[in-house]
């Protein structure tokens, strides 16, 4: 067997050692005589592990006690429409916009009444996170919506937004668990899980519990409106099962590794290794303002189109993949997530630099 470093936006790479355990459990999940795949959500061995994920998720992000925390389907993607179809009572929100998942975000809002761009870094090709000290929010705004971490543009907040008040919904999908939050500062904080936490099929979020109400746009199916979700312990209909059971081996594997304090130091470690080689080189260059930077997305590019290409192929050879940038980009990223070991950033910066001397 040989694994590759997989530099993947997502899906991307998990723990080895969630994957040996699940695959140590696959035919008899701890006595059951079934797999997790197999088996009934409903069942006594089920409901351990979906209760025992979200015990485990709240201790790690130290989630307080008026917060539900949601296993949503559908993807990040559906959960666009959610936030307007259960927050949008005045038909008024204000969006900032720092590439294309804030984007998609906004345009689905618009189906359901007036978003604001209230700030915008379009003007730099999304290189960076616009100063929202001092936003043009109005009072008759439910709610204001930010993208955390920049996934195809590699930009992250290092502040919140000032929301004046309003409160504030954030879209974690790529930094989820790659540091710690101040849960209390949002409204709602949900993210796609196949980013930095599981495979795909579940978006998780946590929502105070005086934004779960009955009082959702008309229309809203049942399924979207969070009340339901709530009131049934995610448990409505069928959850998507076996990715929950890989999300809370994941979150004892992050309880195990220290927590995310620990997470963070490891995150910044390997990001600086990366960003250090981006700032000496001559031929490779990082594509974002320094101060936004973010950890867990690195763009770069040579300049030349014809090199990035070269590169990708050769490092695709050399073991090191998924690097080609996003199709609206160009040019490379690497995704570092929490499951990239140190050695892999080493490794590929070696393989940088190697490639550098060779075509300089
Ligand atoms: C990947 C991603 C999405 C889209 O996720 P889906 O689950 O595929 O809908 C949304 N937001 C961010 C920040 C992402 O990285």
């Amino acid at each position: 067997m040989s694994r590759v470093y997989n530099f993947s936006a997502g899906p991307a790479m998990l723990p080895e050692d969630v994957l040996k355990e699940a695959a140590a459990e696959m035919l008899d999940y701890q006595g059951s005589g079934q797999s997790v795949m197999e088996m009934s959500h409903r069942s006594k061995v089920y409901d351990a592990i979906i209760k025992e994920a979200e015990k485990d998720l709240r201790d790690l992000m130290n989630i307080p006690d008026n917060y539900k925390v949601l296993f949503l389907q559908g993807g990040a993607s559906l959960f666009f429409a959610q936030v307007p179809m259960n927050l949008m009572k005045n038909k008024k929100a204000g969006y900032i916009l720092t590439g294309q998942w804030a984007k998609k975000a906004y345009q689905e809002a618009k189906i359901y009444g007036e978003a604001v761009e209230l700030a915008s870094s379009a003007d730099k090709t999304f290189s960076y996170i616009p100063d929202c000290s001092n936003l043009p929010i109005t009072d008759d705004m439910d709610y204001v919506y930010i993208c955390e971490n920049n996934t195809i543009y590699g930009t992250k907040y290092k502040i919140l937004p000032d929301t004046k008040g309003k409160i504030l919904v954030s879209d974690i999908s790529s930094c989820f668990l790659s540091e710690p939050i101040d849960v209390t500062k949002y409204g709602v904080v949900y993210g796609g899980v196949q980013k930095n936490v599981g495979p795909a099929g579940c978006v998780i979020a946590i929502i105070r519990e005086d934004l779960i109400t009955d009082e959702c746009l008309p229309g809203t199916p049942t399924m979207m409106k969070w009340k339901t979700q709530a009131d049934n312990d995610s448990l409505y209909n069928t959850p998507p099962c076996y990715t929950i059971y890989i999300c809370g081996k994941v979150f004892k594997w992050l309880k195990k590794m220290g927590g995310l304090e620990a997470m963070k130091k490891h995150n910044e470690e390997k990001a600086k290794i990366l960003y250090d080689f981006l700032d000496n080189s001559k031929l490779f260059k990082g594509t974002v303002e320094p101060a936004s930077r973010s950890l867990m997305n690195v763009p770069f590019v040579t300049g030349n189109e014809e090199l990035d290409a070269k590169f990708v192929k050769e490092a695709t050879a050399a073991g090191f993949v998924n690097l080609k940038g996003h199709r609206t980009v160009g040019g490379m990223r690497a995704s570092i997530y929490n499951a990239m070991p140190i050695e892999g950033v080493k490794k590929l910066v070696e393989f940088m630099a190697d490639f550098e001397a060779k075509n300089a």
